[in-house]
């Protein structure tokens, strides 16, 4: 791999301030070697140089909530019945095949590269996904899912699990790692999140957990009512027990919660939840499109924050939100928590990197990490101030995207 310099008009290296006429110097090894003013970045003739005097050069975006084997399926408008929707999208996930799958994965990771999205952190059942991530020198967390909502088929569930995980094993290393999704609490009995918590802390598997997301969960967990609680009355699955718990309060019972538990929507969480949560170090995928999409309201972002919880932005499936454009979901971010435009930036890139824990290795343009980066160019009529430039901006601005020093892709090219 060559060794390769970019400058830019400004550089936003998230690690400290924007750095007007900046450059940055990646090894042959793909890590960054310098970052800083054009005339403090070494200019070694072997490297490839590259110049972008209209541009930003940005850490590659870190995408904290992604279902990429849903890729390709026609997007259809989330209905209201929260129920009904994840019913349909069961039903069109059996109707694809492995190599389907494997099409959907691989074209969904073309579209975060597209959008300056180097790493990700995925849920899905297909296993494809940490296929097409090793295939393609990717990067991120993909947390294989179990589901099981009737206690009495928890044994079953972690077979499987353990099974499939077995299978799965051969994709990981490097920058790809392997984690477990128990799904969330209307897909998964208390006796399975318990199993299923148990065995990846013995494994040192990390966990996602789709959590507090609607008020048919809340409802299921608190008194056995609501859409979920009929649905598992039709299926003869016996209700919670015992009931009175918030979701984030199940979780707790059932031992899941810790540092290395990515917490997706927490939408339904009061403050007693989110200290809970805070005490736990658990990390939080924030996915306000997606929550809006589906009318089940607005994070208590602000307070997340507030409570020391590490966050970052997720676009969720292209099913919910539309696309997978990060940057759109922290100019909403932005607004639910009143945050200054550095601010929203951090929650797809540095802090995103830390809630997955690869703070040391991505999310921003600092020597030693990777060389994941992201050349924006920004519609001229935004402004001056470079971060209210990117933030404005979308996958079409989007004119080079590198990770670990190599091109992944670049406008105008085909992939
Ligand atoms: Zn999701």
């Amino acid at each position: 791999m060559p060794a390769r310099r970019l400058s830019a008009r400004w550089v936003l290296p998230m690690d400290g301030p924007a750095i007007e006429g900046g450059a940055a110097l990646i090894d042959a090894g793909g890590r960054l070697a310098a970052v800083g003013p054009e005339a403090a970045v070494p200019r070694p003739e072997w490297a490839e140089a590259e110049d972008f005097p209209d541009a930003l050069l940005l850490p590659g975006l870190v995408n904290t909530h992604t279902h990429l084997e849903l890729s390709g399926f026609a997007a259809a408008a989330p209905e209201p019945d929260f129920a009904a929707w994840i019913r349909g999208v069961r039903a069109r996930k059996a109707e694809r095949g492995p190599e389907e799958y494997l099409a959907a994965a691989r074209a969904g990771l073309a579209a975060c590269h597209t959008a300056g999205v180097t790493t990700i952190a995925d849920t899905g059942d297909s296993g494809a996904v940490v296929r097409a991530l090793a295939e393609a020198g990717g990067s991120g967390v993909v947390y294989h899912e179990v589901f099981g909502p009737a206690p009495a088929q928890a044994g079953a569930s972690m077979a499987d699990l353990r099974r499939r995980m077995a299978e799965l094993c051969r994709f990981a290393g490097g920058r790809v790692r392997l984690g477990v999704s128990p799904h969330a609490p209307y897909t998964v009995s208390g006796r399975l999140y318990s199993a299923v918590g148990q065995w990846a802390r013995a494994e040192g598997l990390p966990l996602a957990v789709h959590l507090a997301e609607s008020v048919a969960e809340s409802a299921l967990l608190a008194d056995g009512t609501g859409e979920f609680a009929a649905a598992w009355g039709r299926r003869a699955i016996p209700l919670p027990d015992p009931l009175g718990h918030t979701p984030v309060q199940w979780l707790e019972r059932h031992g899941v919660l810790g540092p290395d538990t990515l917490c997706i929507h927490v939408v339904r969480a009061g403050p007693s939840d989110i200290a809970q949560l805070a005490e736990r170090g658990c990390a939080v995928a924030h996915c306000p499109r997606s929550n809006a999409a589906h009318g089940h309201g607005d994070a208590p972002l602000a307070a997340l924050l507030e409570a020391g919880l590490r966050v970052g932005a997720g676009t969720d499936s292209v099913l919910s939100a539309g696309s997978l454009d990060l940057l759109a979901e922290a100019r909403v971010a932005r607004r639910l928590a009143g945050l200054d435009a550095p601010a929203a930036l951090h929650l797809c890139t540095l802090a995103a990197a830390g809630a997955l824990g690869l703070e040391r290795e991505v999310g921003s343009l600092t020597p030693g990490k990777w060389a994941d980066c992201v050349v924006v160019r920004p519609d001229p009529s935004r402004g001056a101030d470079p971060a209210e430039q990117a933030l404005a901006s979308g996958p079409g601005d989007v004119v080079l995207t590198i990770l670990g020093g190599r091109v992944v892709y670049r406008a105008g090219e085909a992939a």
